[in-house]
């Protein structure tokens, strides 16, 4: 059965995306059946996996709409070693679509339930906001991966998700926790983010992943050759990171 995380965080521009397709790539290489599921219409997920949003003939809108299975919307990367459900504009019209029908909030997790057996995990790169959409991840999900910054509002911001998590907690989905939190874009020549990262530390415990995603400019070249850092040039200290990553949340399942 699958394993199924969101990776998510209401701020912008955290490393969200970053993290989910160079994590799946990781997961990938290290023999694990991964699906990438794009939860956000800027298709930066899908792009970033080798897969044109432009071209998509079936993407995740038309799962959430009913109107397309997993099966057959979701296009093998053969670059980087999984599936990827793609996303592209489209996806913002879903929200305002989806507003009056029955289980709205369910439409992800009833689909992937047809796909548990064919993969180990399935990754969902979620928006910048807490919106219906991001709802329905976080109700498909077993847990939440959260990348962070280590900047000063960082435990600030975290408030919001957390609240968040535990709304669905107790009202929709019983399974959803806090995986573990993600330092990203790391550089330890700054004390205040080594502050930041021992405050978190303190505050988490072992909900804070091990392996530390340095800041790398291999890692933000990447997707403009659509490839995951992963991929694109696996000698780059910020891929290789994220495949250690991907080893630590393997032998994590077990004790989850
Ligand atoms: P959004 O909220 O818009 O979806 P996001 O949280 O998905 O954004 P990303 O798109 O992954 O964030 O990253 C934001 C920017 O930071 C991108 O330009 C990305 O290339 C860059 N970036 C992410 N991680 C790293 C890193 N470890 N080192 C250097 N640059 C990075
Ligand atoms: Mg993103």
């Amino acid at each position: 059965m699958a394993k199924i995380f969101c990776v998510a965080n209401q701020k912008g521009g955290v490393g969200k995306t970053t993290s989910a397709v160079n994590l799946a790539a990781g997961l990938a290489k290290v023999g694990q059946r991964v699906l990438l599921v794009d939860l956000d219409p800027q298709g930066n997920a899908t792009m970033g996996s080798g897969v044109d949003k432009r071209q998509l003939e079936l993407s995740v809108y038309d799962v959430l709409l009913e109107s397309a299975s997993i099966q057959e919307a979701a296009i093998f990367s053969e670059k980087c070693g999984y599936h990827v459900l793609g996303a592209n504009r489209e996806l913002a019209g879903a929200e305002v679509e989806l507003v009056d029908l029955e289980r709205r909030d369910q439409r992800l997790k009833l689909a992937l339930e047809v796909v548990q057996q064919e993969f180990d995990f399935v990754l969902i790169d979620c928006p910048p906001s807490l919106s219906m959409l991001t709802l329905n991840g976080l109700c498909a999900a077993h847990g939440v991966i959260v990348p962070m910054q280590c900047e000063y509002f960082a435990l600030e911001g975290l408030t919001d998700l957390v609240n968040t998590i535990k709304q669905v907690h107790a009202n929709l989905n019983p399974d959803l926790k806090i995986i573990g939190l993600l330092r990203v874009m790391f550089d330890p020549r700054i004390t205040l983010q080594q502050q930041v990262s021992e405050q978190l530390k303190s505050h988490f415990g072992d909900k804070v992943f091990n392996t530390v995603i340095p800041r790398n400019v291999r890692l933000a070249e990447a997707p403009s050759y659509g490839l995951p850092g992963v991929v694109f040039d696996p000698s780059a200290k910020g891929s290789q990171a994220f495949v250690e990553f991907a080893k630590e949340l393997v032998q994590r399942i077990p004790t989850l």
